[in-house]
Formats: structure tokens, C-alpha cells, sequence
């Protein structure tokens, strides 16, 4: 379907989600319950575009216009409770399709192959859980620069006047190695937050995209890019227009952040 011939909707928000480790979309804590109240709160969208640090792509952008997207249970050594998890929420085809057509930047090429990864469905299905708002996803083409993640991503901005709520989930930190039960938050990780959270309160996306990430705090945030490029699939459709709220800001294991926002 073209992108004009979608109903038009109030503009809708746009979220980044930090959304940790998998067993949130099993365990009860005060991150998953402000994932809940997020759903229950928000402007009932017509659908969810996810872009997930967990699909990724080299050198293609991939949408998926499958209409059942799997379940992918993309994560090892968790019990098998969270294994028998399913979302079967519908895709978005029609979406999708408005997707590809806005985008200029880039071809964005159709995928029946995907699903949902967990970093899309493990914090879905605490905001919906009755799994009726069809989703798609954006995979992350990891070829990319920042910059032109962050060009795409703007591009994506009219389908907030279309129902589509866009959801970056990833995490403003993400340190594997560093991972310590219990233990407090390194001064870098808290740094890292710090800046990124300060930058986007002052409405310096620039200095979001430009973050440093090859060497110093930025690269012990982020030894590997893939949980911070989402953060510029919220920010890309965002404009000086909309409030910022922050929520879940906080570490988890000392060395993955949870902040999260909404930008309406
Ligand atoms: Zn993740």
C-alpha cells in the first residue's frame, strides 16, 4: 500500500527502549512494569515499527513484510520458560511497504525471512501483551555510518502521522565483558549516560550521531556499535517539537544502562 493512501493519526510518540537482558520478557521488575504502564498509557498505535540492535545486516537494509513473524528466541543458557515464550503478534506488510517507498536514503529491501528478536517481542509483550498490533522490523545495517542511520531514520518520520509507533530498543550502555551482578556502575558507563542524556535534553542530536565510539568512555559503553545505533531511530524522527521523558534511568549488572525515553 502507498504511503498516502494509509489513514492519517494524531502524531504518534517515538520510543527508545533499553531493553537488557532477555529474561525481562519473564521477570517482573520495575523496568518491565514501566514497559507495561507504557502500553497501557500511550496513544494506541496502528502499528510498530521495531529497530532492534538484534537484527543485523552488512551491506542491506532489510524490512520485513512477512505477515506472521516468528518468534526468535535469539539468546543462549536462559531457562526453557523463556524458550516456550511466543508473540505472535501480525506483521505490518502494508507498513512496511509505506516504509520502503519513504525512504530515499537507502533501497530498503523487502524480508519474509525474519521475525521478531527479543529485542523487539521481550519488551512487547510486557507493553502488549495481548499481542493484537501488528509489528514490523527495520534490521540495522551495520555497514552504515551513524550519520546515515541517523539520515534513514528521519526519513521514517512521517509514519508517526500514519499510527506507526517507531521503537528503538537497545541500551545507552552495553558492556557483555564488563557485566557484574551486583557490583556498582563503572564511572565511564555513568559518564557515557550522562552525556548521551545531556545531549538529548538539549536537543544536540548532532552530538548523538557523532558520539565516540571507537576509543575512550564511548568505546567501553560500546565495544560493538549495535545497542546505540537504535537510539538514532528515535531521535531521527523526533523534532524540537516534542517533550522528552526519560524512564528505567538506571544500570543494570553495572554496565548496561536501561535509560529509556519517549519523545511526543
Ligand atoms: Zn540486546
Amino acid at each position: 500500500m502507498q504511503f498516502d493512501a494509509l489513514p492519517a493519526t494524531a502524531r504518534m510518540p517515538v520510543l527508545f527502549v533499553g531493553h537488557g537482558s532477555p529474561m525481562n520478557a519473564i521477570e517482573d521488575s520495575p523496568y518491565t512494569q514501566a514497559w507495561k504502564t507504557l502500553g497501557e498509557r500511550l496513544p494506541r498505535p496502528a502499528a510498530v515499527l521495531c529497530v532492534s540492535a538484534h537484527w543485523m545486516t552488512r551491506g542491506v537494509s532489510l524490512v520485513h513484510v512477512g505477515t506472521q513473524p516468528r518468534t526468535i528466541h535469539d539468546f543462549g543458557g536462559f531457562p526453557p520458560q523463556l524458550y516456550a515464550q511466543q508473540y505472535p503478534a501480525p506483521g505490518a506488510p502494508d507498513f512496511a511497504q509505506a516504509a520502503i517507498d519513504l525512504v530515499r536514503s537507502t533501497e530498503l529491501q523487502p524480508d519474509k525471512s525474519w521475525g521478531l528478536d527479543h529485542g523487539a517481542w521481550s519488551v512487547l509483550i510486557r507493553m502488549y501483551p495481548e499481542a493484537k498490533i501488528p509489528v514490523f522490523q527495520l534490521s540495522l545495517d551495520l555497514t552504515r555510518t551513524a550519520r546515515a542511520h541517523y539520515d534513514l531514520a528521519r526519513e521514517l518520520k512521517p509514519l508517526r502521522e500514519k499510527g506507526v509507533l517507531i521503537l528503538g530498543s537497545g541500551n545507552l550502555v552495553h558492556n557483555l565483558h564488563a557485566m557484574m551482578p551486583g557490583g556498582k556502575t563503572y564511572d565511564w558507563a555513568e559518564q557515557f549516560d550522562i552525556s548521551i542524556a545531556r545531549a538529548m535534553e538539549q536537543r544536540n542530536f548532532e552530538a548523538v550521531v557523532n558520539a565516540e565510539l571507537q576509543r575512550g568512555i564511548g568505546h567501553l559503553a560500546h565495544p560493538t556499535t549495535e545497542h546505540f545505533l537504535p537510539l538514532l531511530y528515535a531521535l531521527g524522527p523526533a523534532d524540537a517539537a516534542d517533550e522528552l521523558t526519560w524512564f528505567n534511568a538506571s544500570f543494570d549488572l553495572a554496565s548496561i544502562s536501561m535509560r529509556s525515553c519517549i519523545l511526543a
